[in-house]
């Protein structure tokens, strides 16, 4: 079997698997962490598998940039995030679990600083369908 067939994020890539999706193109789709740091806490991934920042085809990794991008104006836009963090995880000691390209696009509100461990935050489906439609709004 292929990796790309039991791969989570590719199965999400190709519809198998439901999530939050806020943006979607060619090459990319950009979707709600089901396990946020924080409201509207996003992951932006490649439609092709790569496992990490490293291996990723330059081409590909600007645009994923450039979509993380846009999502952290939106963020701002309609959130009301006051900061952003974007971060990519590589290999499981940097705490990457899922062994396929992503950026997380974090944002932070007022004084709440992103620390490296998880937070506990709990987020019921009607407001993460409303963080949804804020974002996709906004891009
Ligand atoms: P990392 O630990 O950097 O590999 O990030 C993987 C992220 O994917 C974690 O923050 C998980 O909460 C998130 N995640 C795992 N499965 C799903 C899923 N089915 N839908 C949305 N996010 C997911
Ligand atoms: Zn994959």
């Amino acid at each position: 079997m292929e990796k790309k067939d039991s791969c989570i994020f590719c199965r999400i890539a190709r519809g198998e698997i439901p999530c939050y999706k806020v943006y979607e193109d060619n090459f990319v789709i950009a979707f709600l962490d089901v396990n946020p740091a924080s409201r509207g806490h996003t992951l932006v991934v490649p439609k092709e598998h790569c496992q990490d920042f490293t291996s990723c085809p330059k081409a590909l990794l600007d645009h994923c940039f450039e979509v993380a991008q846009t999502i952290a104006q939106a963020q701002i836009a309609q959130l009301g995030a006051t900061g952003v963090n974007v971060l990519t995880n590589v290999g499981a000691s940097a705490g990457q679990s899922v062994l396929h390209f992503h950026i997380h696009v974090i944002p932070s509100y007022r004084e709440q600083i992103l620390g490296l461990k998880g937070t506990n935050l709990q987020i019921e489906d009607k407001e993460m369908l409303l963080l949804q439609d804020e974002i996709k709004r906004a891009i």
